[in-house]
């Protein structure tokens, strides 16, 4: 009998360490108006982080691995120092803040832990399909710096920075020739692509406005980033979005990688319905590597040094991206 309670102590006393450590069963959700929500206190307790208010409107979840800093009645997210876009802003419900359940599961896993969500993804071709091409100049700078023939190089020294490294690459296009949007996705069918990365630049009416955005397929039912609050966000599922954790674990190794080896202002990972990732038939990601518009921008593009620096953070992003997936398949 003594020893029976003994045990019993001990079993307690295991499942309080236990409880102590990260659990990743499920995170603990609530709802509120028939929405799903994951409240920041109990993404921490998932994670086994702590919680803190670093500063006003700030909410940092912290752990030895990762940071996760949300922005409070905002989109924005620093995953481990890089901007990402919520679907939804993080907002009170009832008494505690807290995040869509579907942009934690679809956007906050993937960037904290892609190794456990990528068991199933490819890695033997990579498609780069740098954008317009022929008498689709793209945007232009100031000083007529086209956007097709930026794309173009930066695309081929990715490509030959990945060749060394022994990796598959594939361009939708060689030379500065005429592709159009739906030819690109059946070419990365055709080429069995494993994952595809369209490379843009580019450009707007206000000239100070700069930096790097990547941008991945947008969610059923869920707002894009730059149409936030307007109208009805579709419903509707596409092609891409059977590869929405892949999607975003691709896009957020890309964007991480690309503004540091750049220097960039980091303007984000965002979602868009544009249709190279609606119909992607891999995991998928859109790069705008710099705004022409902008005089700091357009010199880095038209420095080969600077196209080389983003060439090489886009092609560590790819490698970073690669080493996620063969620690998943461990
Ligand atoms: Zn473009």
């Amino acid at each position: 009998m003594r020893r029976k309670k003994a045990l019993l102590l001990l079993t307690a006393s295991l499942l309080t360490v236990l409880t102590a450590t990260p659990s990743f069963a499920a995170v603990r959700t609530i709802t509120s108006r028939g929405k799903s929500y994951a409240p920041l206190a109990n993404i921490a307790a998932y994670y086994g982080m702590t919680s803190s208010e670093p500063a006003k409107r700030r909410v940092r979840l912290q752990n030895k691995w990762n940071k996760i800093e949300f922005q409070t009645d905002s989109r924005n997210v620093w995953i481990n120092g890089t901007l990402v876009l919520l679907s939804e802003p993080a907002r009170k419900v009832g008494w505690q803040w807290a995040i869509d359940t579907t942009d934690f599961n679809k956007t906050i896993e993937p960037a904290v832990r892609p190794q456990e969500f990528l068991k199933t993804a490819g890695t033997r071709t990579v498609v780069l399909d740098p954008g317009h091409g022929g008498n689709d100049k793209g945007t232009s700078s100031p000083r007529n710096v086209q956007e097709k023939l930026v794309v173009l190089d930066v695309s081929k020294r990715v490509k030959s920075k990945l060749e060394a490294c022994g990796i598959n690459v594939k361009l939708t296009r060689e030379s500065d020739s005429a592709l159009d949007l739906s030819a690109r996705c059946r070419k990365a069918a055709a080429l069995k692509a494993d994952l595809f990365i369209s490379i843009h630049a580019n450009a707007t009416a206000n000239r100070s406005v700069r930096g790097t955005e990547t941008f991945v397929l947008s969610l059923p039912g869920r707002y894009s980033s730059n149409s936030y609050g307007s109208g009805k966000p579709p419903v509707s599922v596409n092609t891409g979005n059977r590869y929405d954790i892949a999607n975003l674990a691709l896009g957020f190794r890309i964007h991480q990688n690309l503004v540091k080896a750049t220097g960039q202002e980091d303007r984000g990972v965002k979602r868009a319905r544009f249709e190279v990732l609606r119909d992607a038939p891999c995991p998928a990601s859109l790069v705008e590597i710099a705004f022409l518009s902008n005089a700091k921008d357009e010199a880095m593009a038209i420095d080969p040094a600077g196209r080389d620096r983003m060439a090489r953070g886009i092609a560590d992003g790819i490698v970073a991206y690669l080493a996620d997936v063969n620690r998943a398949k461990k």
